[in-house]
């Protein structure tokens, strides 16, 4: 919660949240059949900066049963084909953050799964006001999905936004969690339904290729210390392997495995649904000014 908010802080968030969706936006449309996963992360990531943003979190593309946490590293081959793709794009300005998140349905056979996220997240935006419970605010989204006859995945959330913190409080729910929490002026957070096909519970499934800092401690080893002091160039916001083999070539990968062993990390496993069913994804940021009204910051004609 930003308690009275800046008039420039403000700006600031509209601006992560245009770029967010202009560079969403863009990305969706390199999402075709015969492309590659590494190529449409790369560009969007490459997009973000071209409109004056950086990244508050890698560009992730989680495909069918993946609900969260793709990020490809410079060798993946992933070539999209029959996937039900969700692209996840988050910018930032100074710290202030824009979130969102979009899925595209490559098989033609999956337009209700899209459709079903993507409701849930409109239904979710038409509750939102100063007052409504969040409890309230997930019982519209479970509502949503389950008319569509899927599962509301119950253990993702939406999240709030602070300066520089990807996730804070409050966590949005999917499903009703009769969580009273009262919606304030002053929030900012990130509503993201996710439909399942299948269980509607994710768990970690494969490598982690997200990271982010989390105690730092001394290192010796001379690349890792280069890399760690790129690291801390992140300020405490996610990053990716890919970002660091990039730049250091694959030694980097030795170095982050040095800090994991030390305990300095903090991994983002990929997120799978348990019954592997397909999943979709929606995700737009929204501020609630001083003045209570509700500005969806990731679509701002929706204001
Ligand atoms: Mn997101
Ligand atoms: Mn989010």
């Amino acid at each position: 919660i930003f308690s009275s908010m800046d008039k420039e802080d403000i700006e600031k968030l509209k601006k992560a949240g245009r770029i967010a969706a202009q560079a969403l936006e863009y990305g969706k449309s390199l999402i075709k059949k015969d492309a590659s996963l590494l190529d449409v992360v790369e560009k969007t990531e490459e997009k973000v900066f071209e409109l004056g943003g950086k990244l508050a979190f890698p560009v992730q593309i989680s495909c069918n049963h993946i609900a969260a946490h793709y990020c490809p590293d410079e060798d993946d081959k992933t070539v999209f084909s029959d996937q039900v793709v969700s692209l996840d794009v988050g910018v930032h300005i100074d710290g202030f953050i824009g979130d969102n998140a979009v899925t595209v349905d490559l098989s033609g056979k999956h337009e209700d799964l899209v459709k079903a996220s993507r409701e849930a997240l409109e239904n979710a935006i038409k509750t939102i006001k100063v007052g409504v419970t969040l409890g309230e605010v997930g019982k519209v989204i479970q509502g949503t999905i389950q008319k569509y006859g899927f599962a509301p995945v119950r253990n993702l959330s939406g999240h709030g936004l602070g300066k520089y913190e990807q996730h804070t409080k409050p966590s949005i729910p999917n499903f009703d969690n009769r969580d009273n929490t009262k919606i304030e002026k002053g929030m900012v957070f990130a509503i993201e339904p996710f439909a399942s096909t299948g269980a509607g519970i994710v768990q970690d499934s494969g490598t982690p290729t997200v990271f982010s800092l989390e105690n730092k401690k001394p290192v010796r080893n001379a690349i890792t210390r280069q890399v760690l002091k790129e690291i801390e160039s992140y300020d405490n916001l996610p990053f990716t392997t890919r970002w660091l083999t990039n730049k250091f070539g694959v030694k980097a990968k030795f170095a982050l495995r040095e800090m994991e062993q030390l305990g300095m990390l903090h991994s983002y496993a990929p997120l799978a649904d348990k019954d592997k069913g397909l999943i979709s994804q929606a995700e737009h940021t929204v501020l609630i000014d001083d003045d209570g009204k509700v500005i969806v910051l990731t679509n701002q004609k929706m204001e």
